[in-house]
């Protein structure tokens, strides 16, 4: 295992950031010993520095930013989409797609609560499938179980062609790296970048440079790379590729956009097309912890973006993969939370929702405390 796996190509939004100093000295014991400096391991410091008396926290994280997903997703906060919670009932029951939805709506306020100076593109999304029968039936089920009536079918346009869609007015677009960096800052937890956990059991974390942290408790939030440090974790990677193009011009919506029962999703940002998806035409190959992008993948989302667009007149500037991690390899139905011995957890496998999830299982481990 490498302490640090660049060069990568940097996502759009990590290309504002600077990579974080590598610490001089560790201390010999915290509180609570925290792998993984994502959106899991930044909201459990900062949940945890939020308690009357907080425990000591350190945060190990392997990277120079992160590696993985949360400085590299496309940045939805959003509560779901409606073909794909369709999609997602056939195959796990509506019951745990509600859950899911009532999940995510409660991590988005906390989001909203615990971040009031981040700012947020509060552009609603908009689903560009067919709105079939099927589709206007479970609107009133998902409205009911997010309590409000946040979504609706109204006409929307994509590359000048108006069609009915599904909205949601509650969804928001935000900048994950900076949310990352209020998280951090947010918090009284010591960071510590560049540091390579190799174990993590029964009280005492293990560096691959050989330094050891003694613990009381420890949260491997370590997310497609779970097995490394827990070889039976039953949690596997997913590769998702990205691009953003130059500055364009469009009569498509300004919403966060989906097509392809969600595999595909793009939004605009800083009057650029982000655009990802396509894990679906090549499953087998984006099964993979592996953080470069593909020709295929990129000629994919050329395409899509000049579907999306109605024209070709862009460049692609930016072109990049991040890592998700699938419990059991699915999508949705399986706990992030798994014990791994009286004093050790891991919680990792958000899939493509750990936006708007992490805060959540984050305020539920810290009220343990
Ligand atoms: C392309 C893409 C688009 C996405 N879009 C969205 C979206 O729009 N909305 C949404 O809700 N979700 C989205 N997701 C999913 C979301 O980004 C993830 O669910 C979320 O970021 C997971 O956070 P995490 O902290 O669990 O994992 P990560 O962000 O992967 O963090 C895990 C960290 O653990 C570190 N680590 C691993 N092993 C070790 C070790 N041994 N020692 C020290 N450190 C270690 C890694 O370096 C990494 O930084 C997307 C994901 C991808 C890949």
């Amino acid at each position: 295992m490498q302490t640090c796996r660049m060069p990568r190509n940097p996502s759009y939004w990590e290309s504002e950031l600077p990579p974080e100093a590598a610490p001089a000295a560790l201390p010999a014991r915290v509180d609570v010993l925290v792998v993984g400096a994502g959106f899991m391991g930044r909201w459990l410091a900062y949940f945890l520095g939020k308690r009357a008396n907080p425990p000591s926290v350190l945060v190990l994280e392997r990277d120079r930013y992160t590696y993985g997903a949360s400085s590299r997703n496309a940045g939805f906060l959003t509560c779901g989409q409606a073909g794909e919670m369709l999609a997602d009932a056939a195959e796990v029951g509506l019951d745990a797609v509600l859950e899911t939805l009532r999940l995510r709506r409660h991590g988005i306020a906390l989001v909203r609560r615990e971040m009031p100076g981040l700012e947020l593109d509060e552009c609603g999304s908009t689903d560009y499938d067919p709105v079939t029968q099927a589709i206007r039936e479970l609107l009133p089920r998902l409205n009911e179980a997010a309590g409000d009536n946040i979504y609706s079918i109204r006409e929307a346009c994509l590359a000048g062609h108006t069609r009915p869609a599904v909205f949601n007015r509650a969804d928001a677009g935000v900048h994950p790296v900076r949310l990352l960096k209020a998280l951090q800052q947010g918090s009284p937890a010591r960071y510590a970048f560049g540091a390579a956990v190799r174990s993590v059991a029964d009280g005492c974390a293990v560096l691959t440079d050989g330094r050891e942290v003694r613990y009381g408790r420890a949260f491997a939030c370590v997310n497609a790379f779970a097995s490394e440090l827990d070889a039976s974790s039953p949690v596997v990677p997913g590769r998702g590729q990205v691009i953003v193009t130059s500055p364009v011009s469009t009569r498509t919506d300004r919403t966060l956009g989906y097509m392809h029962a969600g595999y595909d999703y793009f939004r605009f940002v800083d009057g650029r097309l982000l655009i990802g998806g396509g894990r679906h035409l090549h499953r087998q190959a984006e099964t993979t912890s592996e953080l470069e992008g593909t020709a295929q993948l990129l000629a994919y989302l050329r395409s899509a973006a000049v579907r999306v667009l109605g024209h070709g007149d862009f460049s692609v500037d930016y072109h990049w993969a991040g890592i998700m991690g699938f419990v059991g390899g699915r999508h949705l139905g399986g706990s992030p939370r798994r014990r791994v011995d009286a004093s050790t957890e891991q919680v990792a496998g958000f899939g493509g929702m750990g936006v708007a999830l992490a805060p959540v299982y984050a305020q539920q481990i810290a009220a343990e405390f």
